[in-house]
């Protein structure tokens, strides 16, 4: 940038002292010729005062004398002496412009194109007392003599006005920079800049407060999965804690032999059901983690979604049937794009929930049709339902309308924080409708068919 400015100022102010060294040189030219003519007048009149002195016969020394040509002419125009010698072969020189204008004026002058000498001539007359009239001529003051006499002055200007131009380019480039030099990245202030550059700084400082802002977005977002994370721990440990006493009170009591024969089946009925809730615990934490990492996980492609709800319901049969709730199926076959493991998860969670917040007697629908061009599956049931306030926390880890309930069912807390998961890791949108006491749906939207080959 520094060497840009400077190129552009030092070319510009180069063309500049250039262009004075040429003006300068037409006004020399001019003063020059000028000086020329009034010096060839200066001789004329020499040359005639020592006419008039001396006679005719100083007329070859006066030749002689001057560098110019002399010519002598009588008033009717004839050529009565010529310091080239030939007087007698020469012309009648009386319509010569210089010779008219010493004959009326006194003096005279005149330049053309000479045929005696075969070049151009500057010519000065002066009328004598007698009436003739002497000339004198020289060739005109001419470019090679103006660059003879300018040369070394015209050398040193070219050399002054480099230097001057390097000077002058390098203490505008460093003025012009050094404020953008100085800009501070961080934030300047506007009114501290010429105006030129008050829209960058603008910019710069628009930027800045995006970036700030950007920054703080992720600190606190950085700082709410901090909390996440320390709340999951805590939780996961709470969670494993509390089978993990029954197993272990139930265990030594076993060991230690005060448990009368009869119980024996109890205790260890205990201790099976706390495992299994264990092995259902972890197995969750574990299938969330991967979801949430999204490590590891299995390919996308193509899954027929009414056969994957058809057989998670036959999965689910024993358990409905136990609670007396009847599963059905509408809708027809549909395929969406996606991990076949994964939406198993999903569907899965959605209909256990549906049978174990039931009421006996009621029953889960599973529906799947199209929506606007997208794939629609609604898990609907007839039970206890969730309260508004809870609709929006019951995705949270661990989070549960009630408590013991859930537990008596035998919930883990993470059914829906893995429908969550798996839903965003589908590009899948999910929503609920519930009523309490009548009963809850679930929906998942699936992306448009083009796009959910790109996700
Ligand atoms: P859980 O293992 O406890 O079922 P989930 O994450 O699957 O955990 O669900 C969170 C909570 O949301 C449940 O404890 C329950 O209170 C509520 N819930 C989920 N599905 C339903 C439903 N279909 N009907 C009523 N409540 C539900």
């Amino acid at each position: 940038m520094k060497r840009k400015v400077f190129k552009c100022v030092f070319r510009t102010a180069m063309v500049f002292f250039l262009l004075c060294c040429l003006l300068f040189v037409l006004a020399f030219y001019r003063y020059s010729v000028k000086a020329y003519a009034a010096q060839l007048r200066e001789e004329a009149l020499c040359a005639a005062a020592a006419l008039e002195a001396a006679g005719d016969s100083v007329l070859p020394d006066i030749g002689g004398m001057l560098t110019a040509r002399v010519t002598w002419i009588a008033a009717d125009g004839q050529v009565l002496y010529d310091s080239s010698g030939e007087a007698d072969r020469m012309e009648n020189h009386a319509d010569r412009e210089e010779v008219q204008e010493a004959l009326l004026n006194g003096t005279g002058e005149g330049r053309r194109f000479s045929a005696s000498t075969g070049e151009t001539m500057v010519y000065a007359a002066v009328r004598l007392t007698d009436g003739t009239v002497l000339r004198v001529a020289a060739p005109p003051y001419g470019g090679a003599a103006l660059l003879f006499n300018l040369f070394t002055p015209l050398l040193v200007a070219l050399l002054l006005a480099g230097v001057l131009a390097g000077l002058l380019a390098m203490q505008v480039s460093r003025s012009v920079l050094r404020p953008i030099e100085e800009l501070e990245l961080s934030g300047t202030d506007e009114r501290d800049v010429y105006p030129e550059l008050r829209p960058l700084v603008r910019r710069i400082n628009t930027q800045n407060r995006q970036i700030y802002r950007q920054m703080e977005g992720l600190k606190a977002e950085h700082e709410r999965q901090d909390t996440l994370r320390r709340e999951f721990t805590a939780n996961v440990s709470h969670e494993l804690k509390t089978p993990l006493t029954t197993i272990s009170g139930s265990a030594e009591l076993l060991r230690d032999g005060l448990v009368r024969p009869e119980d024996v089946p109890v205790f260890g009925g205990r201790i099976y059901d706390e495992s299994q809730r264990l092995m259902t615990l972890v197995g969750d934490i574990i299938k969330l983690s991967r979801l949430e990492s999204r490590l590891e996980m299995p390919d996308k492609h193509m899954v027929d979604l009414y056969e994957l709800c058809d057989m998670i319901l036959s999965h689910l049969e024993p358990v409905a049937k136990k609670q007396a709730v009847s599963l059905s199926l509408m809708g027809q076959p549909m395929s969406v794009f996606g991990a076949e493991s994964t939406l198993y998860e999903m569907v899965y969670n959605l209909c256990d929930n549906a049978i174990k917040y039931n009421r006996p007697g009621g029953s889960v629908t599973v529906t799947l049709e199209q929506k606007d061009g997208r794939v629609c599956l609604t898990v609907a049931d007839t039970g206890i339902g969730i309260p508004p306030e809870d609709v929006e926390r019951i995705f949270e880890r661990f989070y549960r309308v009630d408590k013991s309930h859930s537990r008596d069912v035998g919930g883990t807390g993470l059914g829906l924080s893995i429908v969550k998961h798996g839903a965003s890791y589908h590009g899948v949108e999910v929503s609920v409708d519930s009523t309490v006491g009548e009963g809850t749906a679930m929906h998942l939207l699936f992306p448009p068919a083009v796009q959910r080959q790109e996700i």
